[in-house]
């Protein structure tokens, strides 16, 4: 058996490299996409088809919102490593540029019917031969050589991606190992939320108005702004990230009809929790960073090259001045106090 499996190994090692190398050109390009298995593949050998059975590799994703699989073949030949599947509508295989594939062995055939073969040498022929069948829903198959060319098939069809790599991997409960390009994301399986898209119903501590949160307890209260929190509740009257003010200071600002709003006090104990914090004021981002022990450094300015150093918090708070008035008199105007 421990033979078996190390031979099974050996022969499927390449087609999972590969596999793998697709999911990283995919994430690249920010397309969701799952890794599958693929277990109703017949085996070609020369013309003929023998009935043995075998699961091979799959990568699922989208093409221009058309169902796509590529497939990874364990049994492969100097022309061959595998194939590509697209699943189109009727409207959808018209608006394609079908030229796309003609420089590979591809068939295009109706997804119910499977009888007749649209593709001809001429383009336009095919076009037409689409255009007048009964099919509504239609399968563009293509055999593969090496991956250069399947990339060079889908990346015609990719809508370009505004952000440079895919956010977040994850398993889905239906089994499959999942890359999406942002937390909205779903499963192009089973079609089930992402995990950071899911929300849960939570209690916001400060007004106790119901709110929503993610898998890892966050969120924002829409009705006091109060970020969710799970280590609140433990450190009740702590600044802690990523809140700004205490639980118990927020909970009387609350009762008081005030807004959240930490006052120099509650930004420079954020600041010492935190290390990284930064607030605007008249259109400039003032920035405060560590310096050695206990020491604070302010920075501000179009380049961040206008720089004050306080040897602790107490010295910043009686020193830091912006434009000849002392930080503690102007804080109120102060706006977007936050971590960095
Ligand atoms: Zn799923
Ligand atoms: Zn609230």
């Amino acid at each position: 058996m421990k033979k078996t499996v190390k031979n099974l190994n050996k022969l499927y090692a390449s087609a999972f490299e590969k596999m793998t190398k697709m999911s990283e050109f995919l994430a690249k390009n920010c397309v969701d996409h799952a890794l599958d298995f693929h277990y109703g593949h017949r085996i070609k050998i020369g013309k003929q088809f023998t009935n043995e059975l075998y699961p091979i590799p799959l990568v699922r994703f989208k093409l221009k919102g058309i169902k796509t699989e590529s497939f990874f073949d364990v049994y492969t030949k100097e022309d061959y490593i595998g194939y590509i599947k697209l699943y189109p509508s009727k409207e959808e295989i018209l608006s394609l540029d079908l030229e796309v594939f003609a420089s590979l062995k591809y068939l295009i055939y109706g997804y119910n019917y499977q009888q007749e073969l649209y593709n001809s040498e001429d383009l336009n022929q095919t076009k037409n031969n689409i255009e007048k069948s009964r099919d509504t829903k239609f399968i563009i198959y293509a055999d593969f050589a090496n991956l250069e060319q399947i990339f060079s098939v889908v990346d015609k069809f990719i809508i370009k991606p505004t952000q440079s790599f895919s956010t977040a991997n994850y398993k889905c409960e239906c089994g499959h190992y999942i890359t999406i390009d942002s937390d909205q994301g779903s499963c192009p399986v089973c079609g089930k939320n992402s995990p950071f898209k899911r929300k849960f119903k939570a209690k916001c501590l400060v007004c106790q108005t119901v709110c929503l949160k993610d898998q890892y307890g966050n969120g924002r209260c829409q009705n006091c702004g109060w970020t969710l929190d799970k280590f609140a509740n433990r450190m009740k009257s702590r600044v802690i990230y990523p809140n700004l003010i205490s639980l118990n200071k927020a909970k009387k600002l609350y009762r008081e009809n005030k807004h959240l709003k930490p006052d120099l006090d509650d930004f420079l104990e954020a600041f010492e929790f935190y290390g990284e914090t930064g607030f605007e004021y008249k259109n400039l981002m003032f920035c405060l960073f560590g310096h050695g022990d206990d020491g604070i450094e302010m920075s501000w300015g179009p380049n961040d090259d206008e720089v004050a150093y306080f040897k602790d918090k107490e010295d910043f708070i009686q020193n830091a001045k912006i434009d000849n008035e002392y930080l503690r008199d102007i804080w109120d105007k102060v706006e977007n106090p936050g971590y960095l």
